[in-house]
C-alpha cells in the first residue's frame, strides 16, 4: 500500500492540492491546480504547503550551516 499522494490545502483557495512523493521536499514549488497560485513545500514530515511569496527573494540564506 503506497501513500504516494498527500492531499494538502491551498492556502489561497483552500482547494485540494495533491502533493506527490517526489515533490515532498522542502522548497519545492508547486502550482495550485485550482487558482494557479505558486506554493512552496515548507515541511516534509508531515508535508505542508505555504504560499510562495516574493519575499522569498534572493537566495541569501540558502546555505545551511
Ligand atoms: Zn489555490
Amino acid at each position: 500500500m503506497w501513500h504516494d499522494d498527500t492531499l494538502q490545502r491551498c492556502p489561497h483557495c483552500e482547494g485540494h492540492v495533491s502533493l506527490r512523493r517526489e515533490h515532498r521536499e522542502i522548497g519545492t514549488l508547486i502550482e495550485c491546480p485550482h487558482c494557479g497560485a505558486e506554493l512552496v513545500v515548507s515541511n516534509d514530515e508531515p508535508p505542508e504547503l505555504d504560499p510562495a511569496l516574493f519575499e522569498y527573494g534572493p537566495e541569501e540564506g540558502d546555505h545551511t550551516p
